[in-house]
């Protein structure tokens, strides 16, 4: 019967009914309701969607990467089998360009399994189209690994897991959440405070109304997969917004065609994503065993492995394309764009030199 109510009337009638809920039993709704959800709905992700990432802006991104893996493949003695683990692979570009590059090394693609972990099935559908002939599968949770190292690769996936918001009072932390207020969408404060002894050491001075934001859905991921890598051998490599250690501060945010827009506004219509706290993921990382390299900035990352001599090579074998070659390789790694926005986090087996990071 709720089916045929539109997001917002299901989530408002769920508020009527229930009460108010959590920021991230919101954002879920918003991004992943199974029919009316953001990405399981529409085609968010290029000129058309609400916004662009870097493997739609440029194939020297995906190209980079899958030079970097393989040297990972090679570092670990080229294993006559491995799997290779997308998270949230969009459209499926980032994957086509890494592929395209790491198949020329001999061996590399005979020993490929390619996953892909995905919850939309129009982008499903294009991810099928661009990478077919890797012979794909989709995964449903993170069981059932074949033997051999596990890679894996995650580029604007943990920012659109669902976050929890607290807000400090004198009497603790206090959960915010979505309720109805005259019949609109509004925040609100869940009554019963959380102590303060309950939070992460790195909050604990936090003045009043400071706001406090946890995503247990990405500390779970990083667990289960590094866990597994740990055991197998292997690395994570993810690219987001984000910053290096756990602090307060609001992130939350709304896009909506390429412009910011109130996340209580359009649920379903309106990207909403939160800023990656990497100094979370690393300390996951580390209690399953892994090395964590220090943060690099996107910028940082692209240069050490060679994203200005990538971009003279493409603008030389191609004079008409240099302007726009030259304005993507100024887009990735521009200080002003996206090149210190975004950062670039790696976790993997002790023993390992990945490429990209500070010594
Ligand atoms: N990596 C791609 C797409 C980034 S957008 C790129 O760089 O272009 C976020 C991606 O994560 C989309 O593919 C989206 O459908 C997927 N995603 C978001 N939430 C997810 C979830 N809970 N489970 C699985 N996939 C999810």
């Amino acid at each position: 019967m709720t089916q045929s109510l539109t997001l917002e009337q299901q989530i408002d009638l769920h508020i009527t009914t229930n009460g108010p809920m959590s920021v991230a039993t919101y954002m879920g709704l918003c991004l992943t309701h199974p029919s009316r959800g953001y990405y399981r709905a529409g085609e968010p992700i290029g000129r058309a969607g609400d916004f662009i990432t870097a493997p739609e802006i440029s194939q020297m991104f995906g190209e980079l990467i899958g030079f970097w893996l393989v040297n990972l493949w090679q570092q670990m003695g080229e294993p006559k089998a491995f799997t290779l683990l997308e998270l949230g692979p969009g459209r499926g570009t980032l994957m086509a360009d890494i592929l395209r590059v790491a198949c020329r090394a001999p061996g590399f693609r005979d020993a490929l399994n390619l996953r892909l972990f995905e919850t939309s099935p129009p982008l499903m559908a294009e991810q099928k189209a661009r990478l077919d002939v890797y012979d794909p599968k989709w995964l449903e949770n993170f069981e059932n690994f074949e033997d051999g190292p596990v890679l894996v690769v995650a580029n604007e996936f943990f920012d659109a897991l669902p976050i929890r918001q607290f807000i400090r009072k004198s009497d603790g932390w206090h959960e915010r959440q979505v309720g109805l207020l005259d019949g609109k969408r509004a925040f609100g404060l869940s009554p019963t405070p959380i102590p303060p002894q309950s939070m992460p050491d790195a909050v604990q001075d936090a003045a009043p109304d400071t706001i406090f934001e946890a995503c247990l859905a990405g500390g779970e991921v990083m667990s289960r997969l590094a866990k597994i890598v740990a055991v197998q051998g292997g690395s994570l490599l993810v690219v987001d917004y984000g910053y290096a250690a756990t602090q307060t501060g609001e992130t939350l945010q709304g896009v909506r065609r390429h412009a910011y827009a109130d996340v209580l506004d359009a649920p379903g219509e309106t990207d909403i994503s939160a800023h990656v706290d990497f100094g979370a993921l690393a300390n996951v990382a580390r209690q399953a065993g892994l090395a964590v390299q220090p943060l690099a900035t996107q910028g940082q990352f692209l240069t050490r492995l060679g994203i200005g001599e990538r971009a003279a090579a493409l603008a030389g074998a191609n004079p008409a394309s240099a302007a726009d070659v030259r304005a993507a390789h100024d887009r990735l790694v521009g200080d002003a764009q996206m090149g210190t926005l975004f950062k670039v986090f790696c976790a993997h087996s002790p023993g390992l030199q990945p490429p990209g990071f500070a010594a």
